[in-house]
């Protein structure tokens, strides 16, 4: 077989390890991965010598917000997926968080045009299953949907249009979508948070006039998650559906995900970047800058995570890539604030660099960007893999390099409500990322073409 690119003399280092290898890819795929120096060499062959890099899977982000089509100002096909880029991400699955959202069929495929038109590595497109309609809920996986999506809470005034159709907080519409959607084979993600609860502490936060930090950890108190997490468990296991709970932030939260998986539910969880490198401490620190929902807890949690990403009690690492403006961010009222922070470009080099650290194998914090949100999703082994026949989706990483999180050089339009990561240094860094065989991202540069992402389309389980 002809190769148009081979990458030789690489450390290939994935879920199981490393080694020295050759790749040679054909046709934007995997075609093999030989021992260093025994692939053939062709004068047409493009070869990068990859010597003292480490060869990574492209690395696929299940949890990242773009914003279009109501708010480009704050991120878009293009600079989200130009951010992903940067970070070595190949994937990335985009939330529906959309005016309005994406809980019919017409509107993802709206969303699969511009997306399309647009994006630098490819994506796959989240529906929501609010309607409690089965015909919609199939439609949507027909369309290609790639996963579904629920919050169990209401949002404010401002943002309910945009969050039509993805929030049921009742028990009983809950098991109803699950029901439907177990139907599909598809992955339902939950953002667990009980609403009743939630209310209880915003009633606090006014009652007790908190301000700052103290203001918005008390209307996210711990027992709504920990509240949600139990009920989403028991509905997974009563509907058969595979439900995977976003964002997980606390020990108590984790202690209901252990029961659950020790009774064999086909529950997955994740978490973020943030909620493992700071805590509260840095919410009140950093105030606005830091209002995420849930929000960052304590040390003890913070360890928790770390201890559950080890011992499989977390099952992926995901960004949750959330961009708004600085101006959105400076309302008076930081209950009003929107919770979110963007952070594709923070994501990667700081987990790498913590592996670094010794947080985690490096290996498996590999896998936990790579090859295990691929499988979860039903994208491995085309996606979070090099073996022969996977996408070439590829990133070169030197591990010798180190450097500081400089923000205003991102590519995500957000980049100034970034300030938490702004100035951390990280050790290693990716220089160069490839999606099915061609240089998107390389040395700062963006390099790849618009519209260069395709859609992904998952294979559904089906009990
Ligand atoms: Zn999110």
């Amino acid at each position: 077989m002809r190769l148009d690119l081979t990458i030789i003399n690489g450390t290939l280092v994935d879920e199981h390890g490393s080694r020295v290898v050759d790749l040679g890819v054909s046709g934007g795929r995997v075609a093999q991965v030989a021992m260093a120096g025994s692939l053939p060499s062709d004068p047409t062959t493009e070869v990068i010598d990859a010597k003292g890099l480490w060869v990574l899977p492209g690395f696929v982000d299940p949890h990242v917000h773009c914003r279009a089509p109501d708010h480009p100002e704050r991120e878009d096909f293009a600079s989200g997926t130009a951010a992903a880029a940067a970070a070595g991400i190949t994937t990335i699955l985009e939330m529906p968080i959309a005016d309005v959202g994406v809980s019919r069929p017409a509107i993802l495929e709206a969303r699969r045009a511009l997306a399309e038109r647009d994006a630098y590595v490819d994506f796959g497109l989240y529906g929501a299953c609010g309607s409690l309609d089965p015909e919609t809920i199939h439609g949507l996986a027909r369309a290609g949907a790639c996963a579904f999506k629920i919050f169990t809470l209401n949002v404010p005034p401002a943002r309910r249009a945009s969050f039509e159709g993805i929030t049921i907080t009742r028990e009983d519409d809950l098991y109803r979508a699950l029901s439907i959607v177990a139907e599909t084979g598809l992955v339902c993600a939950v953002h667990a948070e009980n609403d009743a609860l939630l209310q209880i502490g915003r009633e606090r936060a006014q009652r007790l006039q908190l301000t700052g930090a103290d203001a918005f950890l008390s209307a996210h108190p711990q027992a709504a998650e920990a509240m949600a997490v139990a009920w989403v468990a028991i509905l997974a296991e009563a509907t058969g559906a595979r439900v995977h709970l976003v964002h997980m932030t606390s020990a108590w939260a984790l202690d209901f995900v252990r029961l659950a998986k020790r009774r064999g539910v086909a529950l997955s969880a994740e978490t973020c970047p943030h909620y493992l490198l700071f805590d509260e401490e840095t919410a009140r620190t950093y105030g606005r800058w830091a209002k995420i929902a849930p929000p960052m807890r304590s040390a003890a949690d913070r360890d928790a995570l770390w201890a559950a990403l080890d011992d499989g009690t977390l099952d992926i690492l995901a960004s949750d890539h959330a961009p708004f403006l600085p101006h959105e961010k400076e309302l008076e009222d930081i209950l009003a604030i929107p919770s979110g922070l963007p952070n594709l470009e923070a994501f990667t080099p700081l987990m790498l660099s913590a592996a670094h650290d010794g947080r985690l194998a490096m290996s498996k914090m590999v896998g936990l960007m790579s090859a295990r949100p691929a499988r979860l999703y039903g994208l491995y082994p085309r996606k979070g893999t090099l073996q022969p026949g996977s996408d070439a989706d590829l990133v070169l990483y030197d591990p010798h390099l180190s450097s500081v999180i400089d923000t205003t050089t991102w590519h995500s339009r957000s980049r100034g409500s970034a300030k938490i990561f702004h100035g951390l240094p990280y050790r290693g860094r990716i220089t160069r990322t490839i999606v099915r065989g061609r240089t998107v991202y390389q040395d700062g540069q963006l390099l790849g073409s618009r519209g260069w992402g395709q859609m992904v389309r998952p294979e559904p389980v089906r009990p």
